[in-house]
């Protein structure tokens, strides 16, 4: 028997990546180029300048530079949660009785509970450097609000964070989380910005929605004296930062001699998985190895699996550039039944244009049932109460393990557990009480979504 791998692996301080890799430089092609509504032609350097911080438009853009320094103030930062431990799932492995080598990184070793905190502490740092002296944001389940409010707190740095109101009413500790760190908390739809008033007008009782909150977030910032608008998914500098995740990991595995087979992750807009997956998707780019790479998506939002690749705002509002993307179409509101997060209508350009080229293997539309319970499982066997947007990349571990378990075939899997669901026990507690329901929208009531992607002349 080959020598036992450590149950947790840390890298060192020294071991720890000084760089984000950059996937676009692999790419064999880019994915399309942002358009600006206004004008309708691809967006520049200045159009984005209003919006986001110098430093973030300017990676925002940049296809070609393979690896870009952490800033050090950025790196110390990292130094008080990170490295995340490479975890090899010994006892879920035995519980399932397979052959399969299962490790996952994770990343809920922080107050915030998720990977989120790799971004904001990047886009707070830049905003920082460049003078800004306020940042808007939104924020749906919670975490990317309180990760920012970390961050924002560290550097010293006003925020208002926009927090979806039906959020905000069902986790009202993430809500006083985010105003411990010294962060304002605005429910939205709210009436201090015209989109608001017009979303409220409209439907006065509205619980809000993530594309909503995110035009209130956009709408402030673009109104006030130097402040910016920071964003916690989708966008390729989010990939980018996030790319430390997969940094680390390659890193750790190399030093167990390990290669996986496959590579999970769950996707809401995208970043984690872009994030574990960097790494390895590069030698796939490049031709040195072909690990196989699945992203798992909720059945109830399922933007990849029964989403249109198209030109689509990455806000109802209809205020941010046009991306293409993988969307069920900037109004589509997944079902309140829906309580396992990942409810973006959209998908990261990037991740978008990779599936659609061929590079991600599979993707998987998992029920919320399914994924409590394999959460349930998780937990118990690994002692980690994972959060439930994690869980559906626990879901697809274990179906990956359980099939190895049949063939016999001994692959190794590896996946990233974003965070931890201690305030998620609403849904836990719906789960344990046998009162969760599993809902998967007609193709009728998509299309309902599909219809507002008409109206942009880009996909006529
Ligand atoms: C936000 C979040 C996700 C999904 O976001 P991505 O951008 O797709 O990574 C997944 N897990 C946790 C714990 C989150 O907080």
């Amino acid at each position: 028997m080959s020598k036992k791998v450590p149950y947790r692996t840390y890298l060192s301080e020294e071991q720890m990546p000084k760089y984000w890799y950059n996937l676009r430089a692999d790419m064999k092609e880019q994915h399309e180029p942002y358009i600006n509504p206004g004008t309708m032609k691809p967006v520049t350097f200045e159009d984005l300048l209003p919006v986001f911080c110098e430093e973030l438009v300017r990676q925002e853009m940049n296809t070609t530079d393979r690896y870009i320094d952490i800033p050090g103030e950025v790196l110390d930062f990292y130094r008080t949660y990170r490295p995340s431990p490479l975890i090899r799932a010994y006892n879920l492995e035995k519980e399932l009785n397979t052959p399969a080598k299962i490790y996952y990184k994770f990343e809920g070793n922080n107050t915030s509970g998720s990977h989120k905190l790799n971004s904001a502490v990047a886009q707070v740092y830049y905003a920082k450097k460049q003078g800004i002296t306020s940042l808007t944001t939104e924020t749906g389940a919670g975490q990317w609000g309180t990760a920012l409010s970390m961050a924002a707190a560290y550097f010293n740095m006003p925020l208002t964070v926009f927090m979806v109101k039906v959020s905000a009413e069902q986790k009202p500790y993430r809500k006083a989380i985010i105003e411990t760190f010294g962060a304002k908390v605005v429910k939205s739809p709210s009436d201090t910005t015209e989109i608001g008033k017009v979303i409220l007008g409209s439907d006065p009782n509205s619980g809000g929605s993530l594309g909503c909150a995110i035009s209130e977030a956009v709408e402030q910032a673009v109104k006030t004296p130097n402040c910016r608008y920071v964003l916690g998914s989708v966008l390729d500098q989010v990939l980018l930062h996030q790319a430390i995740i997969g940094s680390e990991a390659k890193i750790a595995m190399d030093m167990l001699g390990e290669y996986p087979d496959v590579v999970i992750g769950c996707i809401g807009g995208g970043s984690n998985f872009g994030g574990i997956i960097s790494e390895y998707m590069a030698d796939r780019l490049n031709g040195k190895a072909c690990p196989r790479f699945i992203a798992v998506e909720p059945a109830s939002c399922p933007s990849l699996t029964r989403g249109k690749y198209a030109y689509d705002f990455c806000d109802t509002g209809k205020i941010t550039p046009l991306a293409k993307m993988y969307t069920l179409g900037s109004g589509f509101k997944p079902s309140p039944i829906h309580a396992g997060g990942l409810r973006y209508h959209g998908m990261s350009p990037i991740v978008s244009k990779l599936y659609h080229d061929g590079y991600i293997d599979e993707v998987r539309a998992v029920g919320q049932k399914s994924v409590f319970e394999a959460a349930r499982l998780f937990s118990k066997a690994e002692t980690i109460l994972p959060a439930p947007e994690s869980s559906h990349a626990i879901k697809a571990a274990i179906d990956e393990a359980i099939k190895c378990r049949e063939s016999g075939e001994s692959k190794t899997i590896l996946f990233n557990l974003t965070g931890t669901g201690y305030f998620d026990m609403a849904a836990y507690m719906k789960f344990n009480d046998g009162d969760m329901e599993d809902y998967i929208p007609s193709d009728e009531e998509l299309s309902e979504g599909f219809e507002s992607l008409k109206e942009i002349p880009l996909n006529r």
